[in-house]
């Protein structure tokens, strides 16, 4: 076994691959960009070593600096994590020349899967069955219309360097072949360089069911296989091992051709063989194609780990230092079932967006493995991929496991940014799905109903205006309210862009109604602290105007501060005044900076609570005449705009 190892990687798989360093007591090297300088890899591995930059290009693709640095550092070998320079030949060849070990498979296996249509035909002549197409050097647009025709349609056009569906197009019609052909050529040539397109036949009720493999260069075993039919545009969202309806026959079949597939290019380490699926009429031995094989550790492998128990970095590491493969194929069986969702940073109601932010909170619930590249506090950037976490759970059967898996995301919490959450749960109640009825065009198909926004629950509300207005700290009525005598406030809240007024009326000591609109709730405090309507608070988290309150959906209330209102609305719009007393907590603008009507300048904390103090108009500030940490008084001038007629 390997002392030390450099992982040239980032994020959660880097912490994945530290996480069994540490367990095999290997010494870890991890390698940063300038803007991860603080992430969660790099404190977790024994020693760090800067790349600089931000971009991939400027940090994590840069080969000859990772070399150098696993060279400086004393390690052994690298592991390339997935994504960056896993599936690089050259960096192999780099790596090798150098006289260290790349914990992965042999250059020429590498390129032997680089290209979809030589894999293909290498497959096809090993005897693993592949999609019917063609895939022959000749790319004249009448030639690939007439396989087209011969292959019969609805046909799928493959960009030959192709990843991540980029470069593929469906088509339906002869008519509609020209123009496709012309569009995916153009986006291969624009994303990998090269315009080089296969043409197979399209598999109509699909499944997505690809097999583990793990390889010693010479002989190779397989860990059964894993169902990724739930995808959105070609991207896995859900993932599950074992594949349901899969039979023992299959499974046989498909495990043997994934194993010849290994076999054929001498694969050495972790690898993932594709196959596409004819779902329409169940699971059978002859109805799977090889599509494609990834190299390298593929993003959903802990569903592998957790039915079979096997760690398979462990085993990338002892083959990669020259141990013979750890188990044969019969020790090797599955134990229940296994779920792992992507938990991204993302704007699914703009169309799933990625997004970016400061994840001001994140913590996984007990009963679910969650591998992370992040914590509290850290920053999902827009240089790299905005994957929170993976949530992985295991249960004795699918039912289990499934229930598991609604358990755990609505358990999951992140305040700071937007993310699928919402969406992965309502995926994972999804009726078909639930069923084990699965192929890649569920979630297209009711794309509508999983992205629905549910009307948000009156009781959570509730708990965010008591939150946020600083009710639920102390069971006592208001400060400033009479005791004993029931008291009225209104508070508007917005989630999204929906307001809410909520009427709150405090009757005495930890007993509050919150009227949202027009339904009551019940604030009722307990030995066991707040409970709405009888149920319990939900876990929740306050920044400034903002109140996140977790759960299934997970709900972000913001305040609409009346003062902010009127700070807005005041008659002499040249001036920011204070409408009370109290602490400047935050000045946004200096002299001569534009501002636009509505526009956050400042920010005052009176009475307990900050108020964010608005433009009343577009303009220009000519003075800003409060700092940060000052006391003001009431009526106090804090920023002067220009005049109107200066601007
Ligand atoms: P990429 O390398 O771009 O991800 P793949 O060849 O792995 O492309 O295919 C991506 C997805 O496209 C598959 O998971 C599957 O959902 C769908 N797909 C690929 N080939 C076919 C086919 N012949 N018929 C139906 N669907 C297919």
């Amino acid at each position: 076994m390997f002392d030390t190892i450099l992982i040239a990687n980032r994020g959660e798989i880097a912490c994945r691959v530290i996480d069994t360093c540490r367990r095999l007591g290997v010494r870890s090297v991890a390698v940063h960009s300038d803007v991860d300088a603080d992430a969660r890899h790099v404190q977790m591995a024994d020693v760090a070593v800067s790349l600089g930059g931000a971009s991939p290009v400027e940090s994590y693709l840069r080969g000859d600096a990772i070399i150098a640095a696993a060279r400086a550092t004393g390690a052994q070998a690298i592991h390339p994590g997935y994504g960056f320079l896993s599936e690089n030949p050259g960096f192999v060849d780099a790596v090798e020349a150098a006289g260290l070990v790349f914990i992965g498979p042999s250059a020429s296996a590498i390129r032997a899967m680089g290209l979809k249509d030589a894999a293909k035909a290498l497959m096809a002549e090993a005897g693993v069955p592949v999609v019917p197409g063609y895939q022959g050097a000749e790319q004249a647009p009448e030639l690939l219309a007439a396989e087209a025709e011969a292959i019969g349609y609805p046909v799928l056009i493959k960009a030959v360097a192709g990843g991540g569906g980029k470069g593929m197009r469906l088509v339906e019609q002869p008519r509609a072949f020209a123009d496709a052909l012309a569009s995916a050529q153009s986006e291969a040539k624009t994303a990998f360089g090269n315009p080089h397109v296969l043409i197979e036949k399209y598999i109509t009720s699909p499944r997505h069911i690809e097999v583990q493999v793990f390889g010693d260069g010479t002989r190779a075993v397989h860990l059964f296989e894993r169902d990724c039919s739930l995808q959105r545009r070609h991207q896995k969202v859900i993932e599950e091992a074992p594949a349901p309806g899969m039979t023992f026959e299959m499974r046989a079949a498909m495990g043997q051709a994934a194993v010849r597939a290994a076999e054929a290019i001498g694969y050495s380490g972790a690898g993932t063989v594709e196959f596409i699926v004819d779902g329409s009429d169940g699971l059978r031995p002859d109805g799977f194609w090889f599509m494609e094989m990834n190299t390298r550790l593929q993003v959903e492998h802990p569903v592998t780990e957790a039915i079979t128990g096997v760690d398979l970095v462990e085993w990338q590491l002892r083959v990669a230092s020259g141990e013979p493969l750890p188990c044969a194929q019969e020790d090797l069986s599955i134990t229940g079932h296994s779920f792992e969702a992507r938990l991204y940073a993302e704007d699914v109601p703009a169309g799933f967006l990625p997004a970016t932010g400061r994840l001001s909170h994140l913590a996984f619930p007990a009963g679910a493995r969650a591998d992370t590249g992040v914590r509290t506090g850290d920053v999902i950037s827009p240089h790299y991929d905005p994957m929170i976490a993976k949530v992985i759970v295991h249960g004795s059967s699918r039912a289990v496991a499934l229930r598991k898996l609604r358990r755990a995301l609505a358990g999951t919490q992140v305040a700071g940014t937007v993310t699928n959450l919402a969406f992965l749960g309502a995926l994972a109640r999804h009726e078909g799905f639930s069923n084990g009825e699965v192929d890649t065009w569920l979630i297209g198909r009711d794309l509508e109903a999983l992205t629905a926004v549910p009307d948000p629950a009156p009781a959570a509300i509730a708990q965010a205006v008591m939150v946020l207005t600083g009710l639920d700290r102390a069971p006592a009525p208001l400060d400033g309210f009479a005791l004993w005598q029931a008291l009225a406030q209104d508070v508007t809240v917005a989630i999204g862009d929906e307001s809410h007024v909520c009427r709150v009326v405090s009757y005495g000591p930890g007993k509050i109604d919150v009227v949202v609109g027009e339904t009551p709730v019940a604030a009722r405090f307990g030995a066991n602290g707040w409970r709405f309507d009888g149920q319990p608070a939900r876990a929740a988290r306050v920044e400034g105007a903002r109140a996140t309150i977790f759960g299934d959906p997970t709900l972000v209330v913001t305040w609409i501060d009346p003062l902010d209102v009127e700070a807005g609305a005041g008659a002499s719009s040249d001036l920011v005044e204070a409408p009370m007393p109290g602490l400047v907590r935050q000045v946004f603008v200096s002299a001569g900076d534009a501002v636009s009507k509505g526009d956050r300048l400042a920010v005052l904390e009176a009475m307990k609570m900050e108020h964010s103090l608005l433009a009343a108009r577009d303009g220009i500030v000519a003075e800003v005449m409060a700092e940060a940490g000052s006391q003001v008084e009431a009526g106090a001038v804090l920023i002067r705009l220009e005049e109107e007629d200066e601007t």
